[in-house]
């Protein structure tokens, strides 16, 4: 797959347009499948616009849907949902991400002072643990920013039940180098494969498996196959997200942030936008790579929303104020959220209105809502 991304909303659109011939019963029947850095794709690629809504969900689904129809689209347009599922509940228990972040760093001091844990740790981030496949796809991450979706299963099964290490650094190593780094899907995938999410189901990365899906390119050994569950105490009950209040009429100012970089389609009611500010808030030690695609993306969307809404757009940093009331897309769990000045308006997509509600348990009450919810979503 081309990992060249650029991080514009047309570079998304190019793509878009390339990848949904493939997204079928060709993407349901590829989707496993790892071909490597330089191989034909087996899925879209892309997620790092999904992340940073340069691509929004409904639009992604809706071309699957017209050039498919429900029936063969149906694996495509589920992947889909998983995303909007992870993001609602992170949403709905964000007791998860602060404790993630918690488990970073006390897991980066212990490392510091177990010189055991460090070598293991410094082994498998610099791929030089002797398990066939991890120690490529450990480099391949550094040197792409990316990874397939079977490999991050692979990888932190491996990393979490062979290596022994602890989850939340190989989560955070991720999101430090993924393009499409997001806290709800790599967080909560994390706890996925660790069984902390289904409880008691961890995944197993089994070598068979793994020589099938890369088609003999790796061939590991000595994996733990039988891993049992990590343990935690169970996580507060699921939580309503806050409400959106009102969006101000009249002119406002709107604040853009890295999760909606869709600013033409926002929800804004009679509100006249005359002034535009752009908040970058990158992933926590977040590299030169996907800073550079943050960066990208959000002048990318200062741009066009400039261009919409005929007014000037600046980079700004969190104590951006002034006279006029600000308004901003709602920012789910996250850096962006955690970054955005006090008082700002928050509105709210009809996508996540209509999902959110839908991921406060497991992935099936969302899958069977999918119907329903593209009902509503894709009425013209
Ligand atoms: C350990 C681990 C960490 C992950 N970390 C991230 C992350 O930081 N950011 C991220 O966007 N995804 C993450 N994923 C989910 C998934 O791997 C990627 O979304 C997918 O590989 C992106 O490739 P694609 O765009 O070609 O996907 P496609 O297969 O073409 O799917 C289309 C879109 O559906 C969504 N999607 C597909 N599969 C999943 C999934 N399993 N979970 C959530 N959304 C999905 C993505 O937005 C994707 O762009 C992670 C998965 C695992 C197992």
């Amino acid at each position: 797959m081309n990992r060249d991304f650029v991080t514009t909303r047309s570079a998304g659109l190019e793509r878009l347009a390339e990848m949904v011939p493939g997204c079928g019963l060709d993407y349901a029947a590829r989707r496993n499948l790892d071909t490597g850095p330089l191989g034909e794709a087996t899925t879209t690629g892309l997620s790092p616009y999904l992340r940073r809504r340069l691509l929004l969900e409904q639009e992604v689904v809706a071309a699957a849907l017209a050039k498919h129809g429900a029936g063969k689209a149906t694996k495509f347009v589920e992947e889909v949902f998983w995303r909007s599922y992870f993001k609602g509940f992170l949403e709905t228990h964000p007791g998860i991400w602060t404790n993630y972040l918690d488990l970073v760093a006390q897991a980066k001091d212990a490392s510091g002072t177990s010189s055991g844990g460090r070598r293991a740790y410094e082994a498998a981030v610099a791929g030089r643990t002797g398990i066939d496949g991890f120690d490529d796809w450990s480099r391949e991450l550094v040197e792409t920013g990316w990874l397939h979706n079977h490999v991050r299963m692979w990888f932190a099964s491996i990393w979490i039940f062979t290596l022994g290490l602890p989850w939340a650094l190989g989560a955070d190593f991720f999101l430090r180098h993924l393009v499409d780094g997001d806290p709800a899907s790599n967080t909560l995938s994390w706890r996925w494969v660790a069984g902390l999410h289904t409880r008691g189901k961890p995944y197993a990365a089994r070598a068979e498996n793994i020589r099938r899906y890369t088609d003999g390119r790796y061939s590991p050994t000595g994996l733990n196959e039988n891993p049992i569950a990590l343990q935690e105490d169970e996580y507060e009950p699921a939580i309503t997200p806050g409400g959106v209040g009102e969006c101000p009429t009249g002119e406002v100012a709107l604040l853009l942030h890295l999760d909606d970089l869709h600013p033409e389609s926002l929800p804004l009611g009679s509100a006249r936008v005359v002034r535009l500010g752009g908040l970058v808030a990158h992933a926590p030690d977040a590299t030169e790579r996907v800073r550079r695609a943050d960066e990208d993306a959000m002048a990318d969307g200062l741009a066009r929303a400039a261009a919409y809404f005929d007014c000037p757009a600046t980079r700004v940093d969190a104590g951006w104020a002034g006279t006029l009331p600000v308004v901003t897309a709602w920012a789910p769990v996250g850096p962006s959220a955690d970054a955005l000045p006090a008082g700002v308006s928050r509105v709210r997509r009809q996508w996540d209105d209509l999902t959110w509600p839908r991921a406060t348990r497991g992935y099936f009450q969302m899958k069977t809502a999918i119907p329903a919810i593209l009902d509503k979503a894709l009425q013209p």
